[in-house]
């Protein structure tokens, strides 16, 4: 609980770019160090969205305000279009037919932001505005560095945009949101002898008004600790990675830039992934890969008499983990199911079963374990 206490009461909020996330890293790096393990920090430049959002203005609308979501926007420059309705039920289920030269406009749905925008650029959308389709801002974050610029709307101001279009044509301008900054990655290793690579990551930033204890200190503390157990552990068949990513929050950049960054044989390399983040509150779940999954359930019962509830998917939540996986290599997520404080001022430090983190780091130890025979 010293690292959640110190990350979450000590610094605080940790938002991508900001000084204190770059004082977060120094810290982490630090203590990497002092665990006897090699640290490297590796800047990268993010795009975070102003505190004002993202705009997007009406031709001849004057008069109406839109309050946009902290939606990311590629940085590419504010794109004019015409609107048009591209469907409705998910996000992803575009209407068939060209979107060529518009700007795409869809309720939320069960899609992923990141599905829906991907597709929207298959067709040939110049942008994206997607409105909530419960009550409230449109909030969720999209990975970074997306092909066309998207925009997020409350439902009210969908549902107003909608009510525009039935009237007749209706042309917007969606700005640029994003601001240049700089984040880093940390990354240590114990060497290893074999060509397999199991990496383990956590995410050390916040969104800006959160503390994050729980989301993700606890991540953060539970890979210190792991850090700590293993680094003197280079007698092993394979090399464990330690990194703990930056500007999680804004568009998982930091798995986004390390990822990117590496050839194809050394993501072949990657046996499996394990990610930490929002561990401290609730019922301990994981879920992911399910091979790995099982292994993982069979693993904990047999070396720590520990049993594990797996869920093969998180409905509604992203993490650094969906990029390595995206990348080829087996993942999985250890988090708890309470999420209702994370992203909040009340994510802090009462809030967290301490219990959790030793648990969790038992269940990762014997993971690896059976991962080197
Ligand atoms: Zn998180």
């Amino acid at each position: 609980m010293t690292h959640v206490r110190w990350l979450s009461e000590t610094l605080g909020p940790r938002p991508a770019g900001s000084q204190q996330e770059e004082e977060a890293a120094r810290h982490i790096a630090g203590l990497l160090a002092d665990a006897g393990l090699q640290v490297d920090i590796v800047e990268f430049p993010i795009l975070t969205p102003r505190a004002n959002g993202a705009t997007l203005t009406v031709e001849g609308v004057k008069d109406r305000s839109f309050s946009t979501a902290a939606l990311l926007n590629p940085g590419a420059g504010p794109v004019t279009g015409p609107l048009v309705d591209a469907g409705s039920g998910t996000g992803g289920e575009l209407s068939d037919g060209s979107l060529e030269g518009v700007v795409a406009l869809v309720p939320k749905g069960e899609v992923s932001l990141i599905t829906a925008a991907l597709n929207a650029n298959r067709r040939g959308a110049l942008g994206l505005v997607v409105y909530n389709d419960a009550q409230g801002p449109l909030a969720d974050p999209l990975p970074g560095l997306l092909p066309i610029p998207v925009v997020g709307l409350s439902k009210s101001d969908g549902e107003h945009l909608s009510r525009l279009l039935a009237g007749g044509a209706v042309t917007v301008t969606l700005g640029d949101s994003s601001q240049a900054s700089v984040s880093r990655n940390v990354v240590a290793s114990t060497g290893g002898g074999g060509d397999a690579v199991i990496v383990l990551g956590a995410h050390y930033d916040t969104t800006p008004e959160s503390p994050g204890a729980n989301d993700n200190a606890t991540g953060m503390a539970i890979l210190l600790t792991l850090a700590r157990e293993l680094a003197q552990r280079d007698d092993l068949p394979v090399e464990l990675r330690f990194i703990a990513f930056g500007a999680e929050e804004v568009g998982l950049f930091g798995s986004i830039h390390y990822v990117n960054a590496l050839s194809e044989r050394e993501r072949g390399r990657v046996i499996a992934m394990l990610n930490f983040d929002s561990t401290g509150s609730g019922n301990l779940q994981v879920a992911g890969d399910p091979l790995l999954l099982r292994r993982i359930a069979a693993a904990a019962a047999e070396e720590q008499g520990l049993s594990v509830s797996t869920a093969r998917e998180i409905p509604g939540t992203t993490g650094d983990h969906v990029i390595f996986e995206n990348a080829g290599a087996p993942v999985a997520l250890f988090f708890a199911d309470d999420l209702s404080r994370i992203h909040t001022p009340n994510d802090m430090t009462a809030f967290i079963q301490p219990r959790h983190l030793g648990e969790t780091v038992l269940v990762a130890l014997a993971v690896i374990a059976s991962l080197t025979p």
